[in-house]
């Protein structure tokens, strides 16, 4: 309802024929009204809930079923403009075609609010049609409109002459969908006024596909869904999922790579630092590296690290991503039990997408990264299909070097990945998986290991995480000991971690709450005194460089005895052997 020039509250009343839209990529919703008629109101009911008042309909188009009688001359002359403004358009898009078609067929009387409805104009121009009662105003209010639009069209064939695809884009006719069938004066009004981002969008996506550097294959399958996509309404929900492959086929690394590091002398001392222990394993991964480097390259069995959890085989793992100078990856299988994880959905249906190996190229965006395939042996089987036999595929050289996902349903070099996998028991590895893979065992550690362990890695892996340094907390041997035998019993180190942890996570509430104090009651001299008695002589000077902005509170380090373990970790779980 808007107030006419005149001041007359003029209405037109509509039917929502469709409301269509997506919140996705953004929102964008249209609605498709199909009016009625015009109305005035003469006695407003009530207000509340909602507006409900006695109207009259203004126009009856009725009278002139049976000709345009005077009016003829405006009718002709808007015909004759509808017509030229129609066939400026592109005639090979289905719409424009229609709407020539429905020229000819329509009641004349019926024409300029079609017209008024499809021509680029402002709204408020739209809305004076909407205002114009009688036929005669319309048809006057709406030659000015198509005769302005035909000159613009004309103004710009001209300058584009050059760029002939660009025509289609000239006049914003939007495609009217299906049930239109234009019984009454149908008013396509897109809610959201301007879609050029989007058409920007799609522009930029099509530069992006050609720019990448992607096989000639992929290349056509992009194009074609990039013509796709221009025709498609973006209120399709097939848009967006278009719109998303073609965003996932830009970014995936078809060509882009890391440049191998094969150095055996620096690859020692790496996975010297980063592990204690695990010589046998090491010296395997030692002899695996020296046969690429004198290859040079990294093709070679699938290495297969079999042992207990917490022994460190994920970490092992990364550390060889490291040495190579690749990028590093975990897929983890446990549970998977559709082979659609590992291949992709087809992308027939809304929420499809691609497998995980997809996905992980994805993520670390050059194609020879280290994929650690972690948990082999907890792969499951379903009716969705044996996730092992896709696993197979993408493991075996004859075949990976052109990886079909379903998703992508274009084929991927994925030969350049180097497969490392790990498991727990070699018992559940289906046999053909099995059968491609050179197991290396990993056994568990004795004690005396676990200790050096957790003093080398884990004790200053967890103190950095939780913003600590040796100054604050102290944990002993003997404690790591009482740790190890009281309160974990495992194979690995996961849990042994997992306490010390704990144990960190209470020493910083310590002393996160003795900085309070110190600086609360301002007594620095205090602490000053105090960190003299306190801290052992080897601190001393390190506390005053690092930490006194930080003052130590009284009872700095915290040093962990059995009675903190068991204020921290509770009684022990484990009595000692
Ligand atoms: P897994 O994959 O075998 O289950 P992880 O690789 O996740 O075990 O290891 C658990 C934790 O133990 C990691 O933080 C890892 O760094 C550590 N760890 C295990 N073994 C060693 C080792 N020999 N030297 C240093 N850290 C180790």
């Amino acid at each position: 309802m808007h107030r006419s020039p005149q001041g007359t509250r003029i209405g037109t009343a509509g039917i929502a024929v469709q409301i269509v839209g997506s919140n996705w990529p953004k929102p964008h919703y249209t609605l498709l009204i199909t009016g009625l008629c015009r109305f005035q109101i003469v006695e407003v009911l009530k207000e509340k809930p909602y507006p409900v008042a006695e109207v009259e309909q203004l126009d009856r188009l009725e009278q002139y079923t049976n000709g345009i009688g005077e009016l003829s001359e405006l009718s002709q002359q808007f015909y004759k403009y509808a017509i030229q403004l129609v066939e400026m358009l592109d005639m090979s898009v289905p719409v424009v075609a229609k709407l020539r078609n429905l020229l000819d067929r329509l009641p004349k009387e019926t024409l300029p609010d079609i017209l008024a409805s499809i021509i680029r104009t402002s709204t408020n121009e739209k809305l004076q049609i909407l205002d114009a009662v009688g036929l005669e105003e319309r048809f006057k209010k709406t030659i000015p409109l198509l005769v302005r639009q035909i000159e613009g069209l004309k103004l710009l064939q001209k300058t584009r002459k050059s760029k002939p695809n660009d025509e289609k884009r000239i006049v914003a006719i939007r495609p009217i969908r299906r049930n239109n069938q234009l019984l009454g004066r149908p008013l396509h009004l897109d809610v959201v006024e301007d879609d050029d981002d989007d058409g920007d969008d799609i522009v930029m996506l099509e530069k992006k596909i050609k720019n990448t550097n992607m096989p000639e294959q992929a290349m056509k399958v992009c194009i074609k869904e990039i013509k796709r996509l221009k025709k498609m309404p973006q209120s399709m929900p097939e848009f967006a999922l278009t719109r998303n492959y073609l965003e996932l086929m830009v970014e995936l690394p078809w060509n882009k790579s890391t440049t191998d590091r094969l150095d055996l002398h620096a690859a020692r001392i790496l996975l010297d630092s980063d592990h204690y222990a695990m010589q046998k394993l090491k010296q395997r991964v030692l002899e695996y590296l020296a046969v690429r480097q004198l290859k040079n390259n990294l093709k070679g069995p699938i290495l297969c690290f079999v042992g207990p959890p917490g022994v460190g085989k994920t970490s092992v793992g990364r550390s060889i991503a490291k040495t190579v100078g690749r990028e590093f990856y975990r897929i983890a299988l446990g549970g998977v039990c559709d082979q659609s994880d590992i291949r992709g959905h087809r992308r027939t249906y809304v929420g499809s997408m691609p497998g995980r190996i997809i996905n992980g190229l994805r993520t670390v965006a050059v194609n020879n990264p280290v994929f650690l395939l972690d948990e082999v042996d907890k792969l499951g089987k379903s009716l969705q299909g044996d996730p092992a036999a896709a696993l197979l595929e993408v493991l075996d050289p004859e075949q990976n070097h052109s990886f079909t996902d379903h998703y992508l349903n274009v084929s991927f070099d994925l030969s350049q990945v180097l497969f490392i996998a790990t498991a727990n028991t070699t018992a559940t590895i289906p046999p053909a998986l099995l059968d491609r893979m050179e197991l290396i065992q990993v056994a568990g550690y004795i004690q005396e290991e676990k200790i050096e362990i957790a003093h080398r890695h884990l004790i200053p892996k967890q103190l950095e995480l939780h913003g600590l340094t040796p100054q604050q907390i102290q944990i002993p041997k003997e404690a790591t000991e009482g740790i190890i035998s009281r309160y974990t019993r495992e194979a690995g180190v996961r849990s042994l971690e997992r306490k010390i942890g704990a144990i960190c996570r209470a020493v910083a509430v310590k002393v996160a709450e003795g900085q309070h104090k110190v600086t609360n009651s301002s007594s620095t001299h205090v602490a000053a005194k105090e960190g003299k008695e306190g801290v052992p002589e080897e601190n001393k000077s390190e506390s005053i460089t690092d930490t006194t902005d930080v003052a130590l509170p009284p009872e700095m380090p915290i040093v962990i005895d059995r009675h903190a373990l068991k204020d921290i970790l509770g009684p022990p779980i484990y009595e000692m052997e």
